[in-house]
């Protein structure tokens, strides 16, 4: 499920993320506190409250979630198996916790849904989609762009302790070339 919202960037989303790390204080250059993050959460953003739920109260395989209440509060509510594999350190646990805060995060941001009725996945276009921009978002708080630039999956993993789908994404898309501007493939034609 998904749902459409401002337009937005990689670019923008990098700047965003360096901001997030920043109001947290976060001093490591490459891990990110999440677990620091989700106690601090109400000090740093106002109106945004976390809470530790038992694995039954959220239905299936959703590990947590982002519950507005319409009136600009947003509560993110994780699963307590969730919230203890995170506290260990394991890094997809720690993606799943962070995301929930970066839909939160967007969603004050004025990355509001657009319009009431839900997508299926994939059916928007990236930068439109709230989803994405929460993936992205994520990705980018956790594995600082700059900073792991040239750095091997495994290094991106232990060093940001994130899984190893998120460090190999990463580790990828340095080797795939930028996306061109309309005049920069103009240009290209030219010379
Ligand atoms: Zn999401």
């Amino acid at each position: 499920m998904d749902y459409k919202t401002n337009p937005t960037s990689r670019k923008e989303l990098r700047g965003i993320a360096r901001f997030v790390r920043k109001l947290f204080k976060c001093k490591n250059k490459y891990r990110f506190d999440v677990m620091d993050a989700f106690e601090r959460i109400p000090s740093v953003f106002p109106a945004v409250s976390c809470l530790v739920v038992e694995d039954d109260e959220i239905e299936g395989d959703i590990p947590a979630r982002c519950v507005p209440d319409f009136k600009g509060h947003y509560t993110i509510e994780v699963k307590s198996s969730i919230y203890d594999g995170a506290a260990e350190g394991v890094g997809g646990y720690r993606a799943h916790i962070l995301h929930e805060i970066c839909h939160a995060i967007l969603c004050l941001l004025g990355f509001t849904p657009i319009l009431d009725r839900a997508f299926k996945n994939n059916e928007l276009k990236p930068f439109e989609s709230m989803e994405w921009q929460a993936k992205a978002l994520c990705g980018e708080i956790l594995m600082p762009y700059e900073e792991t630039e040239g750095l091997s999956v495994r290094q991106i993993r232990h060093l940001c302790q994130v899984s190893r789908e998120s460090a190999e994404l990463r580790y990828n898309n340095y080797r795939k070339p930028e996306p061109k501007t309309p005049l920069e493939r103009r240009a290209r034609q030219w010379f």
